[in-house]
């Protein structure tokens, strides 16, 4: 089979930087998916249920030259997230670098109300998400599975240390097993050549807050962020970028906050 990378390589194009952002058609996964892009990145754009988002974020960055393919799963799903690692395997190549920005919230609530089949679906999705898909990327980057290394960049969030009262605590503990997990799989995988870091964002200017009921919830709170103002996702972009990258070579199992100091 003729990868669609090797199409790509014979065009001048270096496509050795092959790239997975979960969650790739909006928000924060589409600004990151369009940079790595500009960066030499080929970017499978995965989404959940919004296929019209990424395929909008893959003919942008083919519009610039730049290699993508758009690939549905959920990623709380075991059996999607296998199939979308194949998928990814036969159409770009084998996967150096994963971002792991799949992230759902729910409705504002104290503990109080909240259910156990809420709690559930948070900790599928922000977490076991994550780690489903840390682990196949290990099994196509670590040397001990014969690949060459990579960067693993997972998506946490302020929240781990504010803890999100009365509005998602158990969003903010999601995050925090997060935060963990970085550092346990940083240890571990350092040896293999992978690097593996966590992004923290404040409040950042995507749909995440309607989804959770509040579209305005960045104008309510951005008073209470000492620079006065929420993040656009470029912002964040950038660092996970740049994480990405070689110039972040000697950093792994790093927790790097981009919340404007909230
Ligand atoms: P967003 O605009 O709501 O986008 C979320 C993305 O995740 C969408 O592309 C969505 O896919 C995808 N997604 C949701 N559930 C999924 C699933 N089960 N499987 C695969 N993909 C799924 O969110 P965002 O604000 O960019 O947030 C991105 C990440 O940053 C999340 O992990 C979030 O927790 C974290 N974060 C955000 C903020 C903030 O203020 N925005 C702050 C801290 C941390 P579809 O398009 O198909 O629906």
């Amino acid at each position: 089979m003729i990868f669609e990378r090797d199409f790509y390589r014979r065009c001048g194009v270096a496509t050795d930087k092959v790239l997975l952002v979960t969650g790739g058609g909006r928000g924060i996964g589409a600004a990151t998916a369009r940079l790595a892009a500009q960066g030499g990145w080929a970017v499978a754009v995965n989404y959940a249920a919004n296929s019209l988002a990424a395929d909008e974020v893959v003919r942008a960055i083919r519009a610039g030259g730049g290699t993508a393919i758009s690939v549905q799963a959920d990623v709380a799903d075991e059996a999607q997230v296998l199939k979308m690692f194949a998928h990814v395997d036969s159409k770009l190549g084998r996967l150096t670098g994963l971002v792991n920005n799949a992230g759902v919230v729910d409705r504002a609530q104290p503990v109080a109300e909240q259910s156990v089949a809420r709690w559930r679906r948070m900790f599928d999705i922000n977490v076991i998400g994550s780690m489903i898909c840390a682990r196949e990327a290990v099994r196509r980057m670590g040397t001990a599975h014969g690949g060459a290394g990579g960067s693993i960049v997972n998506l946490s969030s302020a929240a781990a240390r504010l803890g999100s009262p009365n509005e998602y605590v158990d969003y903010a503990a999601a995050k925090a097993a997060i935060d963990a997990f970085t550092i346990g799989l940083a240890k571990e995988v350092a040896p293999q050549g992978i690097r593996v870091n966590a992004v923290r964002p404040g409040l950042i200017d995507t749909e995440i807050h309607a989804s959770g009921g509040r579209p305005n919830r960045v104008e309510e709170l951005k008073a209470g962020v000492p620079m006065g103002r929420g993040g656009t996702a470029d912002e964040v972009a950038q660092l996970i970028v740049w994480l990405l990258s070689d110039a972040a070579s000697y950093t792994t199992m790093s927790l790097i906050d981009v919340s404007g100091a909230r």
